[in-house]
Order: C-alpha cells, then sequence, then structure tokens
C-alpha cells in the first residue's frame, strides 16, 4: 500500500478493529517539516496502534526520525534525532477535545478522519527544538568533508536580496 499514510482513514473504526499500521514517511512529503529540513532527507518510521479508550478512539504513536535541521549557530546541518510515543484521542470537534483526559494529546479530526501523516507531522512538530543548534561535543561551525558550504548559506542568500530591495 504505497502511500498509505496520506489516505484518510476512519478512526472510530480502526478503533474498534484495534488495528496496527506501520508507516515509512520521507520527510520531505510532510508538508510543515519540509520546509525546516536542512537536508532533503530522511524518513519518519514507526507504528500507529487505534484502539478505544473509555468510549473514544484513541492512537498509541511510535515515531523515529533523524531530522536534519539548520544549526542557528553555525548554519550548517546538524541532525536532531526524535523517538517519540504519544497516545493521542481523535475527536470530532473542539467541544469533545474539551473532554479528554489530560495525559492524553488530541487531535481534532472533522468526521473522524485522520491520515497516519496528520497524527506523525504533529508528533514531529511538538519534538522539533524551537532554535536547533548543535548540542556539546558535536562540531559546531567546523565543516566536514560532506557538508559542502553552499548547502548551509542558502538560506541568507534570499534574505540579502530581500533586504536590498528595503527603502
Ligand atoms: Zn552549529
Amino acid at each position: 500500500m504505497p502511500d498509505g499514510w496520506s489516505r484518510p482513514l476512519d478512526a472510530e473504526q480502526l478503533a474498534d478493529r484495534r488495528t496496527d499500521i506501520d508507516f515509512s514517511i520521507p520527510l520531505r512529503e510532510l508538508p510543515r517539516i519540509a520546509p525546516q529540513l536542512a537536508r532533503d532527507e530522511g524518513i519518519a518510521k514507526g507504528t500507529v496502534s487505534f484502539e478505544r479508550d473509555r468510549g473514544l478512539a484513541v492512537v498509541e504513536l511510535a515515531v523515529e526520525a533523524q531530522v536534519s535541521l539548520t544549526c542557528q549557530r553555525c548554519l550548517r546541518p546538524m541532525t536532531w534525532p526524535v523517538a517519540g510515543r504519544a497516545r493521542i484521542a481523535i475527536v470530532g470537534d473542539a467541544a469533545a477535545a474539551e473532554g479528554v483526559a489530560p495525559e492524553l494529546e488530541t487531535v481534532i479530526a472533522p468526521g473522524g478522519q485522520v491520515t497516519v501523516g496528520e497524527l506523525v507531522e504533529e508528533e514531529l512538530l511538538l519534538a522539533l527544538p524551537l532554535v536547533a543548534l548543535h548540542a556539546a561535543g558535536e562540531q559546531c561551525g567546523e565543516q566536514s568533508a560532506d557538508e559542502p558550504d553552499e548547502v548551509t548559506q542558502k538560506p541568507f542568500a534570499g534574505l540579502a536580496a530581500l533586504l536590498k530591495r528595503g527603502p
């Protein structure tokens, strides 16, 4: 089932059947993750398990990914590892979301329709840092052989053009 992660699924039905879905999603195909990637690569892998919890459709999500971000200190690519687990209640509207137990995350899915991609993207966004920086012990500011300069300078090329256009 290629691209199964982008198909709308009926959360209620899958919860009743206790369905597990394994996924493998190229990060560049997630619209809110793609703009943050320093390199056009990486895959989010894991499992989404639908079940019923206190009457609600709930998913247990396990996701792992190596996300390539731009270090905001040296502007070179860095890898941000994500290995997360979450329990997410799938509800139909904001009113239903208010009744969800506090230990659960909530996703509002009109008509109970969700895609695996949306759930994974949401979880990745929560796991990414506000400001990406090389960790202590990593080679911040140093160029290694496989990191060509042009890749990391791109973000500023656009900014410089923008500034020139100012008054
Ligand atoms: Zn750095």
